[in-house]
């Protein structure tokens, strides 16, 4: 589809939640609390697999382009009723350039569910998105997720393993979540997930499996058992065995911490790595334990994803609140697993006008060339931007460069440096 040589036209959507465009005004987007136009250049059409949203008690900010200025439309000239924002909620494999624009209609709303709310706008009969496809792998493209297969494989694997309590919680996170991990699980192929922990020694603002009752809506049950290595590598070892380009990851929206549980988990990588030698280990972490990552990379650990809102400690530690760490426990984890031989990532909230600073990119640089990580992974940040920044105590350093400037400043300085958005198959799992 050809890319629109103009900025597309304000979407909005009336109190019934039907959605309009508004040919007054084109649409604008957000870095940090800036609102700003949009590049045609940074416009991909809305990815298939995406959602739109509205979103309650918040008006939508648009761009007049003759006057260059930023309009708040509350109301549609000639029309009655309540006017509201709407906002993209893309794909997985695509990275926002630019949040939705929008204005709370008074400051104190409870905080909107935690997912990403990128720009959208309307032109030539699509809607467009200000994004680019940051993964070519198409693990979890919605195309691709044969809804009938899924229901079947997973019915029946959970009847033949009654008494594995893993399979039984991962059956309802493929059932009734639609976790594309667990779903791809059930049809034996790519990323399987390996959820093993209640708890967890981080209270971050956005955690999605855990909400304390005045935050956003926590979108995951969180696991209430501790699985067994048995139990585990049940799920494990065939999928290591079988699927194409298997990975199994520890570490899901649906548990705390896996790094509190490490003594199971190297049990159960030392019966998978007895089993078999194929397939790549990997555990998403918010890093917290140097010494029991060691361990893990000892049993057979092959990456590591790391969690990370910001590379800044005042922003890290706002954020995480972390209950028995600090930021440079986590270097010190990602230089513990380099040091022994193992892949790390770098699980990067992509969060516009913060992630883009040129403070945190100097900072980023002087962490990636201290640690000789290997991948970053290009995450949309799902947060309420108000809330989060308000949270954080976000002010605005003054510079900030743009994401698609920041990666190609990244890849300069560090070529071995690999970007996607999930976890990579490591061909030769070390
Ligand atoms: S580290 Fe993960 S589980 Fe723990 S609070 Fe943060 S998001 Fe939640």
């Amino acid at each position: 589809m050809k890319r629109p040589n103009q900025i597309p036209y304000l979407v909005y959507a009336d109190e019934k939640g039907q959605i309009f465009d508004f040919p007054g005004l084109r649409m604008a987007g957000r870095s940090g609390n800036l609102f700003h136009p949009i590049q045609p250049t940074d416009l991909i059409p809305l990815p298939e697999g995406s959602e739109l949203f509205v979103l309650p008690d918040r008006l939508p900010v648009g761009w007049d382009s003759e006057k260059d200025e930023m309009v708040v439309l509350d109301s549609i000239p000639g029309q009655r009723g309540k006017v509201r924002a709407v906002a993209a909620f893309i794909a997985p494999a695509h990275t926002q350039l630019a949040m939705a624009a929008f204005q709370r209609e008074k400051k104190d709303l409870p905080p909107l569910p935690l997912f990403a709310y990128t720009a959208v706008g309307w032109y030539g009969n699509s809607f467009w998105v200000p994004a680019f496809r940051s993964d070519l792998d198409i693990r979890q493209d919605a195309r691709h997720f044969d809804l009938t297969a899924i229901r079947k494989n997973t019915t029946s694997r959970m009847k033949e393993a009654p008494h594995n309590r893993l399979i039984q919680h991962l059956g309802r996170c493929s059932l009734t979540y639609g976790c594309p991990a667990a779903k791809n699980l059930f049809l034996n192929r790519y990323e399987a997930p390996l959820p093993t922990s209640p708890a967890c020694n981080a209270r971050c603002l956005g955690c999605i499996s855990l909400q304390p009752p005045n935050g956003p809506p926590a979108t995951q049950e969180r696991i209430r058992f501790v699985p067994t290595p048995e139990e585990i590598a049940g799920i494990a070892i065939p999928h290591l065995k079988q699927a194409p380009r298997a990975i199994v990851s520890f570490g899901q929206g649906c548990e705390g911490e896996p790094l509190l549980q490490a003594e199971t988990i190297k049990s159960s990588i030392q019966l998978m790595r007895k089993a078999t030698s194929r397939g790549t280990i990997n555990l998403n972490t918010n890093a917290s334990r140097p010494r029991a990552v060691e361990l893990l990379r000892e049993a057979g650990l092959n990456s590591m994803r790391i969690s990370l809102n910001s590379i800044r400690e005042h922003y890290y530690h706002a954020y995480y609140r972390p209950v028995d760490y600090t930021q440079k426990d986590v270097i010190a984890s990602c230089k513990a697993m380099k040091e022994a031989g193992g892949f790390v990532s770098l699980n990067y909230f992509i969060f516009p006008g913060l992630t883009d600073e040129v403070q945190e990119l100097e900072r980023l640089e002087e962490v990636i060339a201290e640690t000789g990580l290997d991948f970053i992974q290009l995450r949309n940040h799902n947060i309420d931007p108000d809330w989060y920044l308000n949270e954080i105590h976000y002010s605005y350093s003054g510079h900030r460069l743009g994401i698609k400037t920041m990666i190609k400043m990244l890849k300069k300085r560090f070529p071995h440096l690999g970007f996607g958005y999930f976890n990579p198959y490591l061909e030769k799992a070390e």
